[in-house]
């Protein structure tokens, strides 16, 4: 059942079946400064996230995960931004990215944002690609 955790510590994690990833790395950075540590849990995308995880067989790292209202509009996220509910950010450092992009594509993911630094992902209804401002030299082949 898709939920909005008020602060991720509350969440009950009992029957948590994502073995690489934890509520924390999903829920707001902004660190306390406007949220408690909200969490917006969603069983489909923390398959789709796990079944990426286990077909590139290395650690992923989120930089951002769901945003509360106030850390999403200080760090410039649209305001209908996907990481209202659930989206990830994965840190490229050290990965393939086209091998990343390409796995993303097959695990479940439909909204892919191409960053210099990050590969966006989410679970649209619409399926959607971008380059964000000063990335695409990153992902030319
Ligand atoms: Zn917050």
């Amino acid at each position: 059942m898709r939920m909005l955790i008020d602060c991720v510590s509350d969440f009950d994690a009992a029957g948590w079946r994502w073995p690489h990833f934890v509520p924390r790395e999903l829920a707001c950075h902004c660190g306390g400064r406007f949220c408690r540590g909200e969490y917006w849990h969603d069983p489909d995308f923390l398959d789709a996230l796990e079944a990426l995880r286990a077909a590139i067989g290395r650690p992923l790292v989120i930089n951002s995960g769901h945003r509360c209202a106030l850390w999403n509009a200080h760090v410039g996220g649209a305001a209908h931004s996907m990481h209202r509910t659930i989206a990830v950010d994965i840190r490229l450092a050290g990965q393939d990215r086209h091998a990343l992009l390409k796995q993303a594509e097959v695990t479940g993911f439909t909204g892919f944002g191409l960053g210099q630094n990050f590969l966006h992902l989410d679970r649209r209804a619409k399926p959607a690609r971008w380059v964000y401002s000063g990335s695409a030299d990153a992902w030319r082949t």
